[in-house]
């Protein structure tokens, strides 16, 4: 019961960073109450028991709003729970309210939200990231204590890095997508954030596993996360991706902090060596050619009929459509719909969506490759901290290059993370890890180790 008091306060106090789209005070309060007494009864609570969690607004809550924060599905109210929902529920998670984020998660800075941009809770003139930049500022502002977000191409840990917190994208197939807004089906995962890496693992292990709701999970089992995450297994093999490190886009003094990292890392007698990833610089127009090529058939659903937005008039069924779609998606989104439907359109798909396909296959066998060889392997998040909100927002090139060290896990479905290790001019940003398909265990295990040795490494 305190902690959503506090919570809610926090949330009160801070409401300029716009984090929330919704908040569900009173059925907290209420849900704290009832899980209060349980206890007492002496119940045996659950793994979440209390826990106040946040919902980017991509997740369905059964008869709460949920809108992707796109004017299109404004007063859209979800009829069931997303997979995810239901089973943070069971274990008596608290849900306090739906987090802001870019439209339909499609951004790097929250910037492209129809409930207005998301501040920084480090330096308020700075972007949060994005897309789930709502979920990682509530989590860096103690405006909850865990909360989901969704990655595409990085929309969690890019997020995470620039506020400064842990930020988890799990593998590809891991977590029920079920009940989840989608932008690139073959691209989306759920992931956590957490100012604790234990709470993320809990979090995690509580709502992965199988679904009977999405066929795209995996019958893996999931490992007690939380229990393991402290198993320091020795002689691990970590990678650095060294044209990552190289690449011209990231920031001179984060190369240097980096190269000073992994010599420390070999110091301390760890396995570190290169690894080559020839393929870099083609990974960017790769993912931006096929989510969009997705999106546009995924986003074809909203026609003003089913759902949501409705634009007025009693014009002809086209007319309506067009009139709806023109008026209820935003500028970012309209983009990506016409550039995946240009991919995708007779003539040009050989030249563009075949390509981008040929590319991710030939990645994901040179990733099985590399993981044949290393437990491990780490790059940058991004390559500067969190910049000026406005600086990118119209130049769309630009913002979507920064997304060159996140966009890899997600084409090759690999569980990846980023941790808050270092600061630049008092900004936080991260180390990424990734592991291969469904090792999100020895994913926790090294973060724990890393954390542990280098909490305070930029002090050093
Ligand atoms: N910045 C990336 C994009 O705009 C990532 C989005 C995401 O992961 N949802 O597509």
């Amino acid at each position: 019961m305190e902690a959503v008091h506090f919570y809610l306060e926090q949330i009160q106090k801070k409401k300029q960073l716009n984090a929330f789209i919704t908040v569900y005070s009173d059925e907290a309060i209420q849900k704290a109450r009832m899980l209060d007494e349980q206890r007492a009864a002496g119940n045996r609570p659950g793994k979440l028991h209390g826990v106040v969690i946040g919902l980017k607004d991509v997740i369905s809550y059964k008869d709460h709003p949920v809108t992707a924060a796109s004017h299109i599905l404004q007063s859209y109210v979800a009829p069931y729970n997303a997979t995810v929902v239901d089973r943070l529920l069971q274990e008596e998670a608290i849900i306090i309210g739906h987090l802001n984020c870019d439209e339909f998660a499609m951004g790097s800075t929250n910037e492209n939200s129809f409930y207005g941009k998301v501040l920084n809770p480090i330096d308020e003139t700075r972007v949060p990231g994005g897309s789930s930049g709502g979920s990682a500022a509530a989590v860096a502002a103690n405006l909850c204590m865990v909360s989901l977000g969704t990655d595409t191409g990085g929309s969690v840990r890019q997020p995470a890095n620039f506020c400064g917190i842990t930020g988890f994208k799990p593998t590809y197939g891991r977590i029920s997508r079920h009940g989840v807004i989608a932008y690139a089906s073959s691209f989306d995962q759920v992931g956590v954030f957490g100012k604790e890496l234990g709470d993320i693992a809990l979090t995690t292990e509580v709502i992965a596993g199988p679904d009977e709701f999405d066929s795209t999970t995996e019958l893996e089992p999931v490992p007690q996360f939380a229990r393991e995450i402290s198993v320091s297994a020795s002689n691990w093999k970590i990678g650095y991706l060294q044209q990552a490190f190289e690449h011209k886009s990231l920031d001179n003094s984060m190369r240097k902090e980096y190269a000073r990292f992994i010599n420390e890392l070999k110091k301390q007698g760890l396995h570190v060596e290169p690894v080559e990833l020839e393929y870099l610089d083609l990974i960017v127009p790769t993912y931006y050619i096929l989510t969009t090529a997705e999106a546009s058939s995924n986003l074809s659903r909203y026609d003003g009929i089913r759902y949501g937005y409705r634009a007025p008039g009693d014009q002809d069924l086209q007319a309506n459509y067009r009139q709806t779609r023109s008026s209820g998606f935003g500028v970012e989104v309209k983009r990506r719909i016409l550039l995946g439907t240009f991919v995708l359109s007779s003539g040009y798909n050989d030249a563009y969506f075949q390509k981008a396909q040929a590319v991710r296959k030939k990645l994901i066998k040179k990733t099985q490759l590399i993981f044949s060889e290393f437990d491990a392997v780490i790059l940058p998040v991004s390559p500067s901290p969190a910049f000026k909100s406005g600086v990118k927002i119209d130049d769309p090139v630009s913002m979507y290059l920064a997304d060159i060290y996140t966009v890899y896990a997600n084409l090759a479905g690999l569980p990846a993370i980023s941790l808050p290790l270092f600061t630049l001019g008092g900004l936080p940003y991260g180390l990424q890890i990734m592991t291969n398909r469904f090792c999100e265990l020895s994913l926790f295990q090294l973060s724990h180790l890393l954390m542990q040795q280098f909490k305070s490494f930029d002090n050093s």
